[in-house]
C-alpha cells in the first residue's frame, strides 16, 4: 500500500514542522502587535486614551469610544481605562477603606498599629473563558464563596473590602514565557481544574484570570478559619493510567489557597493602602506577562481588537460607580 505523504515521516518529525508553524504564527503575531502598538503611540496617538479609542471602534463599540472620549462634559464614563475616571476609582476603594479603619480604630489611630492588623490578600477565583457570560458565570461562584466567608466570620468582627481584576491571559503565550514561575503554576492549576470542570476547552487559549486583591483586618489565622478550603482548586488527572481527583491550595499560597501579605513595614499606611486600592483598576493596555521577548518591562502589547473586547467587559461587568467589582464582608 502506498504511504500518503503525512505518513511518510515520522511522528516527532511532523511534530517538528507543527512547531516551526507555531513558531513563525506566534512570531508574525508579537510583530502585528509591537507594530500596532508603536503606530497608536505615534504622532497624536499618544495616550492610552487614543489606543483605547482605536480599540474600541475596531469592534464597533462606537457608543463606549464616545462616551469614554467625551467623559466629563456632563457625564463620567467611569472606564478605568480612562485617567480621570480610573483614579476616582481607586480613590472610591480607598475612601471604603479608611472609613473602616475610623470605624475600628478612631480618627486619631495610630498608622503603625493599625498597619500591623491590615493584610493584604489575594484571591484565585479561576480562569474562564474571554466572553461575558463565562465571566458573569465565574463571578456568581465567587460570590458564592464570600456568602459562606460571610456566615462563618458571623461574630468573629473582621472586615475585608477586596476589588475584582480581570486580567488577559494568553495561554500559549504564556507556556513561553520563563518569568513569574509562581504565577505559571497557579495559572496551570486553574486551567486544569476549568478544563474538569468543562468550562474551558483545550482550544480556548485566550482567557481571563478572576482574581480579587483585597485589605482585610484579621489576623491570618482568623482567615484561614473563614476561607476553609473554599479557595482550593480541584482537577481531574491521570495518575498510573488511572484518573484520580485532586484537590489542593494553589501553589505557593497560605494554608487557605490565598495569597497572604502583610503591609510593607517601611512604608507609611497610606502609601500601603493606596498601592493596593490602585493596584485592579490600572489600565492594561500589555499583557502582564511578556512571552516573545524580554524587552518590554511591563509586558507585550494586547492586539486591537482584544484590548476593545476587555475595556467593553469591563464596561459591561462593573456596574455604576464600579459597585460590581465590589466584595466585602464584616462592612
Ligand atoms: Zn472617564
Amino acid at each position: 500500500m502506498v504511504k500518503t505523504f503525512k505518513e511518510q515521516f515520522s511522528d516527532d518529525e511532523r511534530r517538528a514542522s507543527f512547531e516551526r508553524i507555531k513558531e513563525a504564527l506566534l512570531e508574525e503575531s508579537y510583530k502585528t502587535r509591537k507594530s500596532e502598538f508603536y503606530s497608536d503611540l505615534a504622532e497624536e496617538y499618544k495616550f492610552i486614551k487614543d489606543r483605547v479609542q482605536k480599540a474600541l471602534l475596531s469592534i464597533g463599540c462606537n457608543d463606549l469610544a464616545d462616551k469614554i472620549e467625551n467623559c466629563g462634559r456632563g457625564k463620567k464614563c467611569q472606564s478605568i481605562w480612562c485617567e480621570s475616571c480610573r483614579n476616582n476609582a481607586a480613590e472610591t476603594y480607598k475612601n471604603k477603606v479608611k472609613k473602616q479603619i475610623v470605624a475600628k480604630y478612631g480618627s486619631d489611630h495610630d498608622e503603625k498599629f493599625v498597619s500591623d492588623n491590615l493584610l493584604h490578600v489575594t484571591g484565585h477565583c479561576e480562569v474562564c473563558r474571554f466572553d461575558i457570560d463565562s465571566l458573569g458565570q465565574a463571578i456568581e461562584r465567587d460570590k458564592i464563596r464570600w456568602r459562606k466567608m460571610r456566615e462563618r466570620n458571623a461574630s468573629s468582627g473582621i472586615w475585608g473590602i477586596a476589588t475584582y481584576e480581570f486580567e488577559l491571559i494568553d495561554f500559549e503565550f504564556m507556556l513561553r514565557s520563563n518569568e513569574d514561575e509562581k504565577k505559571q503554576a497557579a495559572l496551570a492549576q486553574m486551567i486544569k481544574q476549568a478544563r474538569t470542570q468543562g468550562s474551558l476547552s483545550q482550544d480556548d487559549s485566550h482567557v481571563l484570570w478572576v482574581h480579587w486583591h483585597g485589605i482585610f483586618c484579621a489576623t491570618k489565622d482568623q482567615i484561614e478559619r473563614m476561607v476553609g478550603d473554599l479557595y482550593h482548586v480541584e482537577y481531574d488527572t491521570v495518575k498510573n493510567g488511572e484518573t484520580i481527583s485532586v484537590k489542593e491550595r494553589v501553589k505557593k499560597t497560605a494554608e487557605s489557597g490565598l495569597f497572604v501579605q502583610e503591609f510593607h513595614k517601611s512604608k507609611s499606611l497610606e502609601k500601603n493602602i493606596t498601592g493596593i486600592t490602585s493596584y485592579n483598576f490600572k489600565n492594561a493596555v500589555r499583557y502582564k506577562h511578556t512571552f516573545a521577548g524580554s524587552d518590554y518591562k511591563g509586558g507585550e502589547e494586547i492586539d486591537r481588537q482584544d484590548l476593545g473586547r476587555l475595556v467593553k467587559l469591563y464596561s459591561d461587568v462593573q456596574g455604576s460607580n464600579w459597585r460590581s467589582l465590589y466584595r466585602e464582608i464584616g462592612v
